[in-house]
């Protein structure tokens, strides 16, 4: 995972790890390599700036020029901005509701229905949770299908209506079906596009509105870059969701969108996923992330 950005920031850093004192001068350069490293890896421009600044400050603001070990304190202080940028502390979920209502959101081939399933079989082996998913995906039925293979595969019920061609109509009865049969949770995977436009994002907000869901997730693919970062944007303005759901981490994708969605649209990543298989999730923790990506 982030091969590349690792490499990078580890040989801009390595540079001042030799030295027993060092300049501004040696500071300014590898900040420098340290914005270059956060641009190859697709961080916006603005954001990557802004991040190298708060570095030196705080690099100058903590003696780094007269300290013993200035490679360290500079490892520290990048590690910790890295934290910060990435969201802080981890947030988890909201599932206050009886039943508590989750709605997913985000383009097609984002890995909506595979993260539907995964979250299910997540909540459904912390033993007090009974899931239901449900299937709101009126234009493919082949999406449809998937839900219930995945459903069968992890031992959750689904919820869907083929004859039925109302998502908001399909979300209700859901819901009501979960209250009806003692399911404590309702995760309801909707419809996306290849690209944001007006008729999905009315769909998804007509639903948001008729379900007032406890957490609406935003699944996006980490591979798709800045371009996931302008997407999750268009659903914020629309949707107010409540966290990112970062998907394909585990293929070759430059880092990016973890490091600038939060940013964007100050909302936290919650969970992050690493494989097509269902037990292929994991939370996010920015710390441990920026630990990853540092080394
Ligand atoms: P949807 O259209 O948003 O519902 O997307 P899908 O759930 O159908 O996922 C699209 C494709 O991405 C499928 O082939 C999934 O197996 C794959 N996929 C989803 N999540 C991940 C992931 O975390 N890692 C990898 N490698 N593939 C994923």
């Amino acid at each position: 995972m982030f091969n590349n950005l690792s490499d990078k920031l580890d040989k801009a850093l390595h540079v001042l790890k030799g030295h027993g004192s060092i300049t501004e001068v040696n500071v300014a350069e590898t900040l420098k390599e340290v914005r270059r490293a956060l641009l190859d890896a697709d961080v916006n421009f603005k954001i990557a700036k802004q991040f190298t600044n708060t570095v030196k400050e705080k690099a100058l603001g903590q003696n780094v020029l007269t300290t013993l070990q200035p490679g360290q304190l500079m490892v520290k202080i990048v590690k910790d901005e890295l934290t910060e940028l990435m969201g802080g502390d981890a947030e988890g979920l909201n599932l206050s509701g009886t039943p508590s209502v989750i709605l997913m959101s985000g383009l097609q081939g984002s890995g909506k229905t595979t993260f539907s399933g995964k979250l299910a079989n997540y909540l459904k082996n912390k033993k007090t949770k009974k899931p239901l998913l449900v299937a709101c995906d009126v234009y493919r039925p082949a999406a449809i299908d998937q839900l219930h293979v995945v459903g069968e595969q992890i031992g959750v019920e689904v919820y869907s209506d083929r004859d039925n061609n109302d998502p908001v109509a399909i979300s209700q009865a859901g819901i009501a079906h979960a209250k009806a049969n003692g399911h404590n949770v309702v995760i309801i995977d909707t419809a996306g596009r290849l690209a944001v436009d007006e008729a999905m994002m009315t769909e998804i907000s007509n639903i948001h509105k008729a379900i007032t869901p406890q957490e609406t997730l935003f699944v996006v693919d980490s591979m798709t870059g800045q371009d996931a970062v302008n997407t999750a944007k268009a659903f914020n303005d629309i949707l107010n969701f409540d966290g990112v759901i970062l998907t394909k981490l585990d293929g070759d994708t430059r880092g990016g969108a973890a490091i600038s969605i939060k940013s964007v649209v100050n909302k936290p990543i919650k969970f992050i996923g690493t494989g097509e298989k269902m037990e292929a999730i994991d939370v996010f923790y920015p710390s441990r992330m920026a630990d990853r990506i540092l080394g």
